[in-house]
């Protein structure tokens, strides 16, 4: 064999995800599948390439059929000839990952749910869910569950965090039914922000409607949970599960925003089948921008429907960021200016362990997250590494 030992599946629209040695995932169109297939069907490149040009119907000769692989193929240690440790380096917004419940033990954990994302059944019960979701919200304005007077605080904590976890094991009750291997549940920083995750990379190699169940199926979890705690609020009147129905809510409509490479983020990713949507989006409304302000470049005569969806998206997202950064700007300029004294200052009260809860401000970190973005934004800028590989496909679900 030319190639390693490799797992290639067919996905939908006549894509292929290869999975690798080190359990990375690639995105292959018909015919490079149709040459990784090739490659491991044959010993030498002399037999591979004559083949190749059988089935292509091309006249290539052994060294530029090599070197057609080589430029199509090599830097992912899929080539057999290819050393070990050369390893192009992953995508990676997901930091510091510590495993919580081991792949057995979440796989465990999750059998209660897995009945629910059978593809038939599931799509019912997520118009039935939201249905009675839309009918409590009318019915019970949120006036009702914001009065804080009625809301013990000790129980809503203890009733809304359970709700993190139900959601990651809904990621991998799906992923069971689906038939597919997944991963841990963990804890991580995704950017800054502490959250749970579930590794379901492996659902790259399930049909499109099965990966959209698997996305949804945290939200779902969690919304059969919250609806449990309106039921115990009807029937008890205890208004801070009320107070915590809403709360989860808010939580769900969070993860569902297609800005954040969350659950939304890759719904919206399999919708538009559209893989690395955010760079490819990025990359797309930069071409524009391009277009626009300089006439040497020019835009492709038509764009494809998928891509003028993926302009307005694109552009939502830089407008979201501009916004939040003149915003800060404007409003928090002085907390912005002062921010790198006010840091060194709290370090120093750390080292003399005289930080207390009264020193930080929740000020401090819409300042942090500004501070984020800008030093994003240069570092893109300086490196210019926008370049979309179809290597990036780790999917972690929140
Ligand atoms: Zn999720």
């Amino acid at each position: 064999m030319l190639v390693k030992d490799l797992s290639l599946s067919e996905t939908d629209n006549s894509r292929w995800v290869l999975k690798t040695m080190d359990g990375r995932h690639m995105l292959l169109n018909q015919a490079s599948a149709t040459l990784v297939q090739l490659l491991q069907k044959h010993h030498d490149y002399e037999a591979a390439v004559q083949a190749f040009n059988l089935h292509f119907n091309t006249d290539l000769s052994t060294e530029t059929f090599r070197q057609l692989t080589k430029e199509k193929l090599s830097g992912f240690q899929i080539l057999t000839e290819e050393e070990n440790g050369k390893v192009q380096k992953k995508g990676k917004y997901l930091h510091l990952q510590v495993p919580f419940f081991s792949p057995s033990v979440a796989g465990a954990l999750s059998a209660p749910f897995r009945f629910l994302y059978s593809p038939r059944l599931f799509f019912v019960l997520i118009s039935i869910l939201a249905g009675v979701v839309a009918w409590i919200l009318i019915s019970y304005p949120s006036q009702q569950a914001f009065e804080w007077t009625n809301v013990n605080l000790l129980l809503l904590a203890c009733l809304v965090y359970p709700s993190v976890l139900i959601h990651e094991l809904g990621h991998i009750a799906a992923s069971r039914a689906a038939g597919v291997e997944h991963g841990e549940v963990g804890f991580a920083f995704y950017l800054i922000f502490p959250v749970l995750y579930s590794d379901v990379t492996n659902i790259w190699q399930v049909p499109k409607k099965r990966r959209i169940i698997v996305n949804l199926a945290g939200a779902t979890n969690e919304l059969l949970y919250a609806v449990c705690l309106f039921l115990i609020f009807y029937f008890t009147g205890n208004k801070t599960l009320l107070t915590a129905f809403y709360l989860i809510n808010l939580k769900i409509l969070f993860e569902l925003n297609p800005f954040v490479r969350m659950d939304g983020y890759w719904v919206f990713s399999d919708i538009t089948n559209t893989p690395n949507l955010l760079p490819k989006a990025n990359k797309l409304v930069k071409d524009v921008f391009g277009a626009v302000f300089s006439r040497s470049k020019h835009l492709p005569a038509a764009f494809s429907r998928t891509d003028k969806w993926l302009i307005i998206y694109g552009m939502a997202n830089t407008a979201f960021i501009l916004i939040y950064m003149g915003f800060m700007l404007v409003s928090h300029f002085d907390s912005i200016i002062h921010f790198p004294a006010i840091l060194l200052d709290l370090f120093m009260k750390m080292i003399r362990m005289e930080l207390s809860f009264n020193n930080l401000k929740s000020e401090y970190l819409f300042v942090f997250i500004f501070y984020w973005l800008v030093g994003r934004m240069l570092y893109h800028f300086i490196l210019k590494n926008s370049r979309v590989t179809s290597a990036k496909l780790g999917r972690v679900a929140y």
